[in-house]
């Protein structure tokens, strides 16, 4: 029938305009008289016990299952969810509660699947151990509410002589503080730098930060949680980088729940980590030490131009004071919006040829500048502040246009912090802490015509 219906011409049935019910009609009727069929069999009520067509297909159920389970349904009765301990509501969450109930019986309804009951207790129990589940986490007292009436009772706000609390505000103070779900140790920080190079280059920046914990897992390496309903582990990173740029200088802060040295942290991730995720090395950080966010404020950008583009005119723009202007697309209800490149753009300059650095950056990238093909180099800093930053691709659009941006290598090669003019490397922790004022690089200035002989030089 349904092959009849589709040459009659029967298309897009659930779009109301497309149904052709007298279509479906004529196909219905042709179908009784070609083949006998009693099409109001199929059409009318079938009772649950019927056998229907499809009844040969294997679906790993008991035949009977579904049935019980929707004469379950049609008396309001519920199922629980199978795989739990009887007349429990949760699984055991500790590992103290899993072991005292290992003798328990699972909730199964026999659907067929056959679950394996011993094995589902012994993984539980597994999954328990690794994530350090030992015992059940303290329960907390009850809270005071205002509502309640031993609080309602009492002054709201008051002190007594001596400006200690008293009343509600005594009870406040007193109220017991959520559980916490982990025992934790001291947290001990460190910062690392590491790269992000070659296919890892194209992981975004929200799965990369999913994946650095499993790599610190893989290297056994305690990580400290955060607190709260979803703990997580405590990283920070750097400012998120633009897909498929690579980077010679990401950073990451991490508070571990073991003392280990920065450098044989470094080396022990390096043995299980990601192809194009290098660690490159680490300090430990005090309490004390400002936290990553509040350190850098700026980023250095390699570019590599397309071949036959120079990078002088471009560079002599950037040198001068003019806004420079590009349209940022895919904001404002996909319509873009012009941005002001100058107001992130601290300083721009043309990599010395043949240096020292210069060959190293490109060989670590592995540009390749011995070939006719390839085109000048250009290097930048970019402002990282709270009010946002240009992106790397705008700043080479706006300057050179939007073809020769789309055929532009652009790369991160380190990320800075600035005391003043002073840059800073964050792994520099001496000098961070002698820093007089570590502050994002202010924006909207004019390139500083020092900051580009520093480069340069
Ligand atoms: S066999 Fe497995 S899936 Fe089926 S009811 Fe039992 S525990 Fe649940």
């Amino acid at each position: 029938m349904l092959e009849r219906a589709f040459r009659l011409g029967c298309r897009f049935d659930s779009w109301d305009e497309q149904l052709r019910m007298d279509l479906w009609d004529q196909a219905l009727d042709d179908t009784q008289i070609a083949s006998g069929l009693e099409v109001g069999r199929y059409l009318g009520t079938i009772p649950v016990t019927a056998h229907l067509p499809w009844d040969h297909i294997d679906i790993d159920l008991e035949p009977d299952f579904l049935l019980k389970e929707y004469r379950k349904a049609l008396k309001d009765r519920l199922s629980p969810p199978c795989g739990k301990p009887y007349k429990k509501l949760l699984h055991p969450s500790s590992v103290a509660a899993a072991e005292a109930g290992h003798k328990d019986k699972l909730i199964c309804y026999d659907c067929g699947v056959a679950c394996d009951l011993g094995g589902m207790k012994e993984e539980r129990l597994f999954y328990l151990r690794r994530m350090n589940a030992w015992t059940k986490p303290v329960d907390a007292a009850p809270v005071a509410r205002m509502g309640d009436p031993a609080v309602a009772d009492e002054p709201m706000e008051g002190a007594d002589a001596a400006g200690a609390p008293v009343g509600a505000r005594a009870k406040r103070s007193a109220r017991t503080q959520p559980p916490t779900r982990i025992a934790q140790g001291e947290a001990y920080r460190v910062r690392l730098r590491y790269t992000k190079l070659g296919r890892v280059a194209f992981l975004g920046h929200l799965d990369l930060v999913r994946h650095l914990p499993r790599i610190f897992r893989r290297a056994g390496v305690e990580l400290n949680y955060s607190i709260g309903f979803h703990p997580k582990p405590e990283l920070s990173f750097g400012p998120a980088l633009g897909l498929g740029i690579p980077s010679l200088g990401e950073l990451l802060d991490v508070k571990l729940g073991e003392p280990i040295a920065a450098s044989e942290l470094a080396r022990r991730l390096q043995l299980v980590t990601l192809d194009g995720v290098n660690w490159l090395g680490g300090v430990a950080l005090g309490h004390n030490d400002r936290a990553l966010g509040r350190v850098i404020a700026r980023g250095e950008f390699w570019a590599r131009l397309p071949a036959g583009i120079s990078a002088r005119p471009g560079v002599e723009i950037a040198a001068g004071a003019q806004p420079i202007t590009v349209k940022r697309r895919g904001e404002g209800s996909g319509v873009g919006r012009m941005i002001d490149v100058r107001r992130a753009l601290v300083s721009m300059a043309t990599p010395v040829a043949g240096a020292a650095e210069t060959a190293r950056v490109c060989r670590q990238l592995e540009w390749d500048l011995s070939g006719e093909s390839e085109g000048d180099l250009v290097r930048f800093h970019l402002a990282v502040s709270a009010e946002g930053s240009a992106k790397p691709i705008e700043v080479i659009e706006s300057l050179w246009g939007l073809d020769v941006a789309a055929q532009t290598s652009i790369a991160r090669v380190a990320l800075w912090g600035v005391d003043a003019d002073r840059l800073i490397d964050p792994l520099d922790a001496d000098s961070l802490r002698q820093a007089v004022s570590i502050v994002p690089a202010p924006p909207g200035g004019p390139l500083a015509a020092e900051a580009v002989g520093a480069i340069a030089s």
